[in-house]
């Protein structure tokens, strides 16, 4: 076996555009997807404006609006 033929695969932090972030096994050090497990409507069994909504509503709350 030769060395350095293999990508070193590691553990990255994979960043959400929902927000939330896990980890994943990637050659990169770093990921951003569009979409994942916590907001993908397949996952949730939810459609995704409607979790974006609540988290709208928890916004305005916070800042009193
Ligand atoms: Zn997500």
């Amino acid at each position: 076996m030769k060395s350095g033929i293999h990508p070193d695969y590691k553990k990255v932090t994979v960043h959400c555009a929902c927000g939330s972030s896990f980890e994943s096994g990637s050659v990169k050090d770093e990921l951003r997807v569009e979409i994942c497990s916590e907001c993908h409507p397949f996952f949730t069994g939810r459609q995704k404006f409607v979790d974006a909504g609540g988290r709208v509503d928890k916004f305005k709350k916070k800042y009193g609006m």
